[in-house]
């Protein structure tokens, strides 16, 4: 049978915009709304993509503002990021450019493998962030994108999927891998 193969990601946002939520309903097929600030931990999961068993290790964190400097745990050894904001959110938005400015500078790469998550997508009432700026911002960083909500169940899975096509697409070639 063919290896089980195993991919570190990263799930990076400013704080509150959903993170930890997302991640607790990718795993646990759970909304509780509720904000506990979050501790970061990671979490283990069995996927299939495109045929292939993988193991996600994913690593929640606390939330980053412009200031925070890049912990090296999420630089070294993750395979590929998963950028959330909150489409309520204009902050949050403009924290992803920043967050994968910081991790391209400090991995000394120009690409990485990442998914942008628009959050909160059933709060469009208050929506601040069209989908059209998203897919811009997505094309410019040669990212995947999806909106999804952790509270009514939309995107979860997908955001993960997108995640692992990033990461697979960018290792596709590589005999090494
Ligand atoms: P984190 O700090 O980024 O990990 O954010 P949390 O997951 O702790 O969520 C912050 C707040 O947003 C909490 O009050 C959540 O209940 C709420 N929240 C998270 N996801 C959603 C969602 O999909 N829709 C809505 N309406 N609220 C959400």
């Amino acid at each position: 049978p063919a290896e089980v193969k195993r991919r570190k990601i990263a799930v990076l946002g400013a704080r509150s915009v959903g993170k930890s939520s997302l991640v607790k309903q990718f795993i646990e097929k759970q909304f509780i709304d509720s904000y506990y600030p979050t501790i970061e931990r990671a979490y283990v999961k069995g996927i299939t993509y495109k045929g292939n068993e993988y193991v996600l290790e994913i690593f929640d964190t606390a939330g980053q503002d412009e200031f925070s400097p890049l912990n090296a745990q999420y630089a070294i050894g993750i395979h590929g990021y998963v950028l959330v904001y909150s489409i309520a959110s204009r902050n949050s938005f403009e924290m992803v450019q920043i967050l994968r400015d910081k991790i391209i500078d400090y991995c000394g790469v120009t690409d990485i493998p990442c998914v942008i998550a628009g959050a909160k997508s059933d709060l469009d009432s208050s929506r601040q962030v069209q989908v059209s700026e998203l897919e811009k911002v997505a094309e410019t960083n040669n990212a995947a994108y999806v909106e999804t909500s952790a509270k009514d169940d939309i995107n979860v899975g997908r955001v993960f999927q997108l995640c692992v096509q990033e990461i697979e697409r960018r290792l596709s070639g590589n005999q090494a891998v």
